[in-house]
């Protein structure tokens, strides 16, 4: 088990990794890689998609109108941005706001891994489609998802994965808007759940190979020999 401060450490030499990033193209014409910000052992975090000019040239997370709806919408429910933490599925503004590509996403998200797994979310909030495409490994988009929390297991821990539209969506369309001011409102009641059960650690399972019979004594006994035990049959398959 790491203590929050040791995992808050490990974050901070992953932010100095992805300082120097070279990875792909966009390192070319980044002004600053925006690695994240908020609480290093948030319960709640928020994946949004890339950042745009004003978040190249602060080296900050939301902070343009998109970024005041999200810091309105956390208002609403009790929240502030020190309270969570926020980054985005790429790290480094594409030129002209396009959208990620494949290979940039690709290159990215061994940093957005290793930003979950240090932080330790209960709740993950993916905002738009190509956060939640992401984690979820699956190219359902977010009209259908939104709103719809889920189990997922994402690197060794798993986690509520809460997909959102993304706040720039909802900018210019009330009906958006309002969907995801619902949806925003249930932050509380999934946070209040906590951690969902997590998966037997990988590392305490003994190998097949290593799984002989033993009688009541400790002594191993052939393979075939004694009574079949059921449970271990459960456990095999
Ligand atoms: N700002 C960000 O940091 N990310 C987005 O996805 C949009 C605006």
């Amino acid at each position: 088990m790491r203590t929050a401060s040791e995992r808050r450490e490990l974050l901070k030499a992953v932010y100095e990794e992805a300082r120097g990033c070279t990875r792909c193209p966009l390192h070319q014409t980044r002004t600053t890689v925006v690695f994240g910000a908020g609480n290093a052992d948030a319960d709640l975090m928020f994946i949004g998609e890339a950042p745009g000019a004003n978040e190249d040239r602060m080296g900050l997370p939301f902070v343009g109108q998109a970024g005041k709806l999200l810091d309105k919408l956390l208002a609403e429910i009790g929240m502030e941005r020190g309270d969570v933490f926020i980054c985005n599925t790429l790290k480094c503004r594409p030129p002209d706001n396009r959208d990620p590509h494949p290979n940039e996403i690709e290159a990215c998200q061994d940093y957005l891994r290793r930003q979950v797994d240090l932080i330790e979310p209960t709740v993950i909030c993916t905002l738009g489609n190509f956060s939640t495409k992401l984690l979820r490994e699956d190219t359902t988009g977010i009209s259908r998802l939104h709103g719809r929390e889920e189990v997922r297991i994402i690197g060794p821990r798993a986690v509520r994965l809460y997909p959102l539209y993304h706040p720039a969506a909802a900018l210019y369309t009330p009906s958006t808007l309002e969907a995801l001011r619902a949806d925003f409102h249930r932050i509380p009641e999934l946070l209040a759940l906590g951690p969902p059960e997590q998966p037997r650690a990988l590392d305490g399972i003994p190998e097949l190979d290593d799984l002989a019979d033993v009688d009541e004594d400790g002594d191993e006994e052939p393979p075939g020999v004694g009574e079949p035990e059921p449970a271990a049959q459960l456990g095999l398959f």
